[in-house]
């Protein structure tokens, strides 16, 4: 039994079909790991903006040959599937898939394999999450990290790395420091990217880059293919670091301060994922929500811009050169500074050490009456929260056009907009624009996505093309020009010839 298609794309799939499929998967996985309950399916339908795609079905493999088996039986069947696997992607998706699917949840698959405590790298599967690794690499005195990041820490560090998520520091860029994927495809096929592909695999976890063709990519932003674990680069732990806070003032004074501190990331005194741009809306949120205010700030402090610049080192000294230079570099360019300094030297409870404590995610409530009691969860709460991902190129007059988008779509539409940016590259920034509003309150949902339509547009035309996918960025995406579409679609075809997995994740196909 096939599930209907049409022209190639997946369409809702027969009952039948669907019923056919799940018991197969029960077969294969054990029936108390498909749930088809209308408790879990609503549980998995929550998201923090309104989307079509519906999970049908949520299948919960325990093991990688498991999950193998899921994929083949997906493409035997023609069944649409969506792997998940922590589903903390709050403001790009959360759990839901882009088109109606199976999900296929990876949460189980949980294990840190392997630990190279010598040269700093872990083998892990997508279930496992930034605590649970930070915790393990705590508890056994190693000395590396894996980024922080203001994400929620249960969210899965595969995941976030093959997504092209970013933490602090040089070892920010997650995808540059993931290799050797262990990739199942719905052929049924299971294959290594990296030196594991040999039988002398002792290289595998100290370089990822074998002779031939790079196929990584395929499986990042994409899901071709579903990833069982990957080898990932730690970041050396240091000793010292402190926080240094850079008051801007004004858009208009963006550009001198940017130009200035590019010098301090050309001449590899600040790494460049180790510096942070804030509007003053993102400020705002982070010291609570908006319900918590006394009164409403003055206009003129949503435009104030800060930047946050981390430094850290092994030795005392160079902490100290290193925040000597970046002072005297910048403060011709601010109104004022802060140093936050490291309270607790060497604690891995720090940022700076890869302690993640998700105290960002309560942006996602700052339209919301109150915080709750219990964790955070931003799905469950209702928070309405959207994420936009535009590349800036590091120079300030680009950052202040940023700002001033920004700002006229909030205004227009009289919706909270905060922006950000983080240095990517020597080059390049990665904006971080976030939309808050409350999902409880009626029509705010149709005015949050119809300003987030408007200021996509608008980045587009400025040339601000997304570095990361949200659902409505992907499905409303510039159409590539050339052969991109054509070529990229045989690509996936050769991977997943049934055309199953993760339909409609990518723009173009
Ligand atoms: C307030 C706030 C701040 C944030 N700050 C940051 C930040 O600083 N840096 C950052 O990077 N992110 C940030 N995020 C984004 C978010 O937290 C992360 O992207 C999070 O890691 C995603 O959740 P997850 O890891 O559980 O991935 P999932 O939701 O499970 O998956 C993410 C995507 O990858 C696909 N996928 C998942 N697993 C696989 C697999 N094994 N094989 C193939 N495809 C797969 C999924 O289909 C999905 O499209 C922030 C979010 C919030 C709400």
């Amino acid at each position: 039994v096939r599930f209907v298609t049409n022209l190639g794309s997946i369409q809702a799939p027969l009952p039948e079909a669907l019923t056919t499929f799940l018991a197969a998967c029960a077969a294969a996985i054990g029936a108390d790991h498909v749930s088809v309950s209308a408790v879990d399916l609503a549980d998995w339908s929550l998201c923090t903006f309104p989307w079509s795609g519906h999970p049908l079905a949520v299948l919960s493999p325990g093991t990688a040959e498991e999950a193998v088996a899921c994929l083949h039986l997906a493409g035997l069947h023609g069944c649409p599937l969506h792997p998940v696997s922590r589903g903390r992607s709050w403001g790009l998706g959360s759990r839901r898939p882009p088109r109606d699917a199976v999900i296929l949840d990876l949460s189980r698959l949980n294990r840190i394999i392997d630990i190279d405590a010598t040269s700093g790298t872990v083998r892990v599967e997508p279930g496992v999450t930034f605590s649970q690794l930070q915790d393990e690499l705590t508890a056994r005195e190693i000395p590396f990290h894996v980024p922080s990041f203001g994400g929620p820490p249960s969210a899965s560090v595969l995941a976030n790395a093959l997504d092209r998520g970013e933490g602090s520091g040089a070892f920010g860029d997650r995808f540059g420091q993931l290799w050797d994927l262990d990739v199942g495809l719905t052929t049924g096929e299971r294959l290594r990217t990296g030196y594991g592909r040999f039988e002398n695999a002792r290289l595998a976890p100290v370089h990822g880059r074998p002779v031939g063709p790079l196929i990584e990519g395929l499986f990042s932003q994409a899901s071709f293919g579903c990833v069982l674990s990957g080898c990932l680069g730690l970041a050396p732990t240091a000793q010292h670091g402190c926080y240094i806070a850079f008051e801007i003032g004004l858009s208009d004074k963006l550009p001198a301060f940017v130009e200035a501190f590019t010098g301090l990331i050309r001449d590899r005194v600040v790494d460049y994922h180790d510096a942070f741009f804030w509007d003053g809306a993102k400020q705002i949120a982070s010291a609570g929500i908006a319900a918590d205010l006394t009164q409403p700030p003055p206009p003129r402090a949503y435009e104030e811009w800060l930047a946050t610049i981390s430094i850290s080192a092994n030795h005392a000294m160079i902490l100290d050169c290193k925040k000597a230079i970046v002072i005297q570099t910048l403060l011709p360019f601010c109104n004022s500074f802060t140093i936050d300094e490291d309270g607790e030297p060497g604690s891995r409870n720090s940022g700076l050490r890869g302690f993640s404590d998700g105290g960002n995610v309560t942006s996602c409530y700052w339209a919301k009456p109150a915080l709750p009691d219990g964790p955070l969860n931003p799905d469950r709460d209702r928070c309405g929260f959207l994420w936009l991902c535009p590349v800036i190129p590091l120079d300030g007059v680009a950052l202040a056009r940023m700002a001033q988008l920004t700002q006229a779509a909030a205004r227009q539409f009289d919706i909270f907009i905060m922006a950000g940016a983080e240095a990517a590259t020597e080059r390049a920034c990665h904006g971080y624009v976030s939309f808050a509003w409350d999902r409880d309150v009626p029509g705010a949902d149709a005015k949050a996505m119809a300003a987030h339509a408007m200021l996509m547009e608008a980045f587009t035309r400025e040339g601000f093309h997304p570095y990361r996918p949200t659902l409505p960025a992907t499905a409303a995406a510039a159409p590539s020009q050339g052969d991109w579409a054509a070529v990229v679609r045989r690509l996936r075809h050769a991977l997943d010839p049934a055309g199953v997995l993760a339909t409609g994740r990518v723009a173009d196909l």
